[in-house]
């Protein structure tokens, strides 16, 4: 059984959204609050959120990053904040993916669904070692000779995804999609931006990386 924690302030959506959760086999645990949301994330197994970003007593957008050091599950953001801006804020702070109201109940489902699979697979390699450093998913620790390495959620998500499929190429298209969205494929100097970050903090030498490696007008691999 998967729990979706979802967290909305507007009752008659909340009872909407737990009534067809619940039809497609999810438990629901709801929040109609921020507070009551961190509550329940102390208290109850959940396995993804659903956040609504306009909340009565925090916005959904500063309770992320408060989400994230409690947890790495999934957090899928509903709003009816559609500018690229609010979106990218969202996920910068650590949200996985995004829904803008209105939308169709088909359409959360199948994103709650992507989610869930995107994070299945990558806890198939819940923890990565290299001759220069570790990374530990479940944990969300990086150790770099012996020290932690601290990591922004935007740079997380970038060695969430190529950790995923060592030795294989993740095209500059498929990197920005899942780290910042579908809007975001042309932007491939955010990748030398945050390439060159991650280098700085996790390879031996920087300038000549041994595991965080570019592929020429192509994209990024990661070598173990
Ligand atoms: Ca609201």
């Amino acid at each position: 059984m998967t729990t979706v924690l979802v967290i909305e302030d507007e009752r008659p959506l909340l009872r909407a959204l737990q009534l067809a959760l619940q039809a497609n086999g999810y438990t629901v645990v709801t929040a109609p609050t921020a507070s009551s949301a961190l509550a329940s994330l102390g208290e109850e197994p959940v396995d993804v959120i659903v956040l609504d970003l306009g909340l009565p007593d925090l916005d959904g957008q500063d309770l992320i990053p408060r989400v994230r050091t409690m947890t790495t599950i999934p957090i899928l953001v509903l709003s009816a904040r559609h500018t690229s801006a609010q979106k990218v804020a969202a996920l910068d702070a650590g949200a996985d993916d995004y829904v803008t109201k209105p939308f169709g109940l088909e359409e959360l489902l199948a994103r709650l669904r992507a989610v869930l699979r995107r994070r299945g697979a990558e806890d198939g390699a819940a923890r990565v070692d290299t001759a220069d450093f570790t990374v530990d998913f479940s944990a969300r620790r990086a150790v770099r000779d012996g020290a932690e390495v601290r990591r922004t959620p935007t740079e997380w998500k970038i060695l969430e995804v190529l950790t995923a499929t060592p030795g294989r190429l993740v095209s500059h298209h498929d990197l920005l999609e899942r780290v910042w969205g579908p809007a975001y494929v042309k932007e491939t100097q955010y990748l030398r931006v945050y390439l060159g970050q991650l280098r700085r903090k996790l390879e031996a030498d920087p300038a000549a990386p041994r595991h965080l490696i570019t592929e020429a007008g192509l994209g990024y691999r990661f070598d173990p």
